[in-house]
């Protein structure tokens, strides 16, 4: 239920409490006891509205209570990664990979896929000491560049 909604729910609760005490005093003044039960029946009918729209509001409250709460949860996950976060840079490294970088301690790489997912993976470096895979998502990056090899080889010759 949005604002204009709910306003507009009030605003028809007010018309019928207005409406039911008018009933009733009408009946109460007018002496006639088949106008007063006439009088009575309608306001009766009236209740019944009001109470129709009171139990509307009450599951309308009952959602926004779920989706206040949803909401506060999103707003909490969303602050407690913007802290987790923030410590970390986008970079191109030496061997050309571009990935999050954090000064720590201890002073490392993270993986973009999964920052990106809200998630720090820390790149642990493989068996090559310049090629680091994220244990997440199995991406591997070049961080830095390889050793020239003696004879002119390349490294990954
Ligand atoms: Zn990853």
């Amino acid at each position: 239920m949005d604002i204009a909604t709910g306003l507009e729910i009030a605003s028809k609760a007010t018309t019928l409490v207005a409406g039911i005490t008018t009933f009733l005093k009408s009946a109460l003044s007018s002496g006639d006891p088949a106008n007063a039960n006439e009088k009575v029946a309608e306001a009766l009918e009236k209740l019944g509205e009001l109470q129709d729209v009171i139990f509307g509001l009450r599951e309308d409250r009952v959602k926004l209570q779920d989706e206040n709460h949803n909401l506060k949860a999103q707003i909490k996950k969303l602050e407690d990664w913007k802290v987790k976060a923030a410590p970390y840079q986008l970079l191109q490294t030496a061997g050309g990979a571009v990935v999050y970088h954090s000064d720590g301690p201890p002073d490392h790489f993270a993986c973009p896929s999964c920052y990106e997912s809200h998630k720090i993976q820390i790149l642990q470096s493989d068996d090559m000491f310049c090629y680091f895979v994220c244990h997440g998502c199995k991406t591997g990056y070049q961080i830095k560049n390889p050793p020239p090899q003696a004879g002119g080889g390349g490294f990954w010759n």
